[in-house]
C-alpha cells in the first residue's frame, strides 16, 4: 500500500505532530506510536458446501493506559494489519476526547461478507471469539459492531464467549441486541452523536443549518441514521447519498425513510426514483450544508479536496480524509469534524451498555440521549477550545485533547 494512503502511517504522522505541539518526552512518543498488543491468527471456517476456508484474524489492543481496550469489529476483504492497527489508534483517541474510562482496540476479519450464509456468518463470528476468547474480556478488551458486522454477530459472540467461560458475561463485548444486553440508542448512536457535534459547531462557527442540504457518502448503518437524524434534529434536506455501487442525486430533496426503504429492498440506493444518478466521486464535490462521509477511509485526498464545497464535514467514517486533503480544507476554510470525535457517538454509547449490563439495571432512551449529549458537547467544547488555543484546525486540536489525556494516564502508571 501507497505510504501515502496506509492509514497506519497516516495515524504515526498524525500523532507525531500532535506529539511535537505537546512537547512528548520521546519515551511517551514512541510508546503512543506503536500498539501495546497485537494478535492475528488463521480461523478454518466449515462452508455450506461442506468445504473448509480459513480466514485471517486480527486484534488489537492499542493503549490500554486509559482503562481496558475497546473498539469493534470489521468484516472486510480489504482489512489488514496496517488498517486494523490505525483503526485501534483512532480508537485511543476516541475514547480520549469523549473521556471515557476505556483504552483503544480494534478487530477485523479478512472476508467478503457478501458472499457468506448466515450460517456461514454465525460459524465465522464463533471461530473469531474462541480465537480471542482468552484476551477479552469486560476489564480487559471490549469488541463491538464496525463495518459489515451487526449486533447479531456481537449476539453470537457474546453466546460463545459465555459458553466457553460459563457463566453470564455480557459486557464482554457491544452493540448486543436490546434483548440480550444491548444498551437501547446505540443503533443510532454513531449518527446521533455526529448531529450533535454538527450542532456545536455550527453555533461556534456561525453556520446556519435549518433548511441547508447534505450529502451522505456511504448508506449504511451511521449513513442512514445521519439521514434521519439530519433531517429530524438539523432540518437538512438530503440531497444526495451513495453506496458501494453508486449514488443518488436530487436538489428537491430526498425522503430519507423512502431511500432507507429502497436500500433494503433491493440492496442499493441506484435506481431509486425520483432522483438522478452520481458518483461518489462526484457527491463528495457536491456545494451542500453539511457533507457527511460514512464509509471507509481515503476518500478525500489531495486530488478532489480543492474541489470540495462543503460548508462543513462530518466525518462518520474512520480515516475518510488523507492529511494532504487536510491541510488543503483548512485553507478553503471548510469546518472538518474529525472522525473520533464526529463518530465517538458509537462506543460512547457502547460504554453506556457495558455500565447497564455491570450494574444489571437498564436506562430509558431519554437518558441514553441526554448523557450522550452530554458528552458530545463536552468534548467539542474541549477540542474548539483547543483550536483557538493553538490556532490549529479541529483534528489536530482533537489529538491536542486526546493524546494529553492517554500521556498523562501513562505517566501516571510509572510506564514513562
Ligand atoms: N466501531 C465503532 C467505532 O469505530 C464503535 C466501537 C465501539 O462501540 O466500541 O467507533
Amino acid at each position: 500500500m501507497k505510504e501515502q494512503i496506509n492509514p497506519f502511517a497516516i495515524a504515526q504522522r498524525q500523532l507525531d505532530r500532535a506529539a511535537e505541539t505537546l512537547g512528548l518526552d520521546e519515551a511517551t512518543h514512541e510508546l503512543l506510536r506503536w500498539p501495546m498488543r497485537e494478535y492475528a491468527f488463521m480461523m478454518p471456517v466449515r462452508m455450506d458446501d461442506g468445504s473448509t476456508k480459513v480466514f485471517r484474524g486480527y486484534r488489537v489492543q492499542y493503549n490500554t493506559a486509559r482503562g481496558p481496550a475497546k473498539g469493534g469489529l470489521r468484516w472486510h476483504p480489504d482489512e489488514t494489519l496496517d488498517t486494523v492497527r490505525a483503526l485501534a489508534a483512532w480508537m485511543t483517541w476516541k475514547t480520549s476526547v469523549v473521556d471515557i474510562p476505556l483504552g483503544g482496540g480494534k478487530g477485523g476479519i479478512v472476508c467478503n461478507p457478501k458472499e457468506l450464509s448466515e450460517a456461514e456468518k454465525e460459524r465465522l463470528a464463533r471461530a473469531y471469539m474462541r480465537a480471542i476468547a482468552g484476551i477479552v474480556a469486560v476489564t480487559k478488551d471490549v469488541p463491538a459492531p464496525d463495518v459489515y458486522t451487526t449486533p447479531q454477530i456481537m449476539a453470537w459472540m457474546m453466546d460463545e464467549y459465555e459458553t466457553i467461560v460459563g457463566h453470564h458475561h455480557p459486557g464482554v463485548i457491544t452493540g448486543k441486541p436490546v434483548p440480550l444486553g444491548g444498551s437501547l440508542g446505540r443503533h443510532d448512536a454513531t449518527a446521533r452523536g455526529g448531529i450533535y457535534v454538527t450542532r456545536e459547531a455550527a453555533k461556534a462557527f456561525g453556520i446556519a443549518l435549518e433548511g441547508g442540504s447534505m450529502a451522505i457518502q456511504g448508506f449504511g448503518n451511521a449513513g442512514q441514521y445521519a439521514a434521519l437524524l439530519g433531517a429530524e434534529i438539523l432540518g437538512l434536506k438530503l440531497v444526495a447519498a451513495s453506496d458501494s455501487k453508486g449514488g443518488v442525486y436530487n436538489p428537491q430533496g430526498i425522503d430519507p425513510s423512502a431511500l432507507i426503504h429502497f436500500k433494503k429492498e433491493t440492496g442499493s440506493v441506484v435506481g431509486f426514483p425520483e432522483a438522478d444518478s452520481l458518483s461518489n466521486a462526484e457527491l463528495l464535490e457536491l456545494n451542500v450544508t453539511v457533507l457527511f462521509p460514512s464509509a471507509l477511509e481515503n476518500v478525500i485526498t489531495e486530488d478532489n479536496a480543492p474541489r470540495l464545497r462543503a460548508r462543513m464535514i462530518c466525518e462518520l467514517a474512520n480515516g475518510p480524509t488523507t492529511p494532504e486533503a487536510d491541510a488543503i480544507l483548512y485553507e478553503k476554510g471548510i469546518v472538518v469534524l474529525p472522525d473520533f470525535l464526529a463518530n465517538a457517538g458509537g462506543v460512547t454509547v457502547s460504554y453506556f451498555e457495558q455500565v447497564q449490563n455491570t450494574y444489571n439495571f437498564y436506562w430509558e432512551i431519554r437518558d441514553v440521549h441526554a448523557r450522550l449529549n452530554d458528552k458530545m458537547c463536552r468534548a467539542f467544547h474541549d477540542v474548539h477550545a483547543m483550536a483557538e488555543r493553538h490556532k490549529v484546525n479541529l483534528r489536530e486540536a482533537a489529538y491536542l485533547v486526546s493524546v494529553a489525556r492517554v500521556a498523562e494516564a501513562c505517566k501516571l502508571r510509572g510506564w514513562v
